[in-house]
């Protein structure tokens, strides 16, 4: 399975809990952040577990994308997800054109397949924290 972008997330069986964000948890301090990193952002540590993170996020700010770009037909929203482990980023939200998106809203991850065969990720509306 090819993915639009490799170091940001796992899928299936890469990882436990996997679907989900590639992220890094500091054995030092505790401190989960996005991505994997060679260090920790707050205490310099160096051995850092790579986890898989935000299967399930908030919803912040979002915006609808009125034109299309990297494969998202438009129109298309875009919003800052809140990972249940802390960190933040933005990210595709996965609704129907015209969803009345709010702050607070309970996101899960989701993978995207793309018309170009490659794979990608969105966060989806969890009606009920379902
Ligand atoms: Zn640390």
């Amino acid at each position: 399975m090819q993915k639009t972008n490799p170091s940001l997330f796992f899928v299936e069986g890469e990882a436990p809990g996997a679907p989900g964000l590639k992220g890094s948890r500091c054995l030092g301090c505790g401190q989960t952040v996005l991505l994997q990193v060679a260090a920790c952002p707050r205490c310099g540590q160096r051995e850092l577990d790579t986890v898989c993170i935000g299967q399930r996020a908030t919803l912040g700010e979002s915006a609808e994308v009125f034109h299309s770009a990297d494969g998202f037909e438009a129109p298309y929203f875009i919003g800052m997800v809140a990972t249940e482990q802390g960190p933040c980023t933005f990210a595709p939200i996965a609704a129907p054109p015209g969803t009345a998106l709010r702050v607070g809203m309970p996101l899960r991850f989701c993978l995207l397949p793309r018309p170009d065969g490659r794979v990608g990720f969105a966060y989806a509306p969890a009606e009920n924290g379902a």
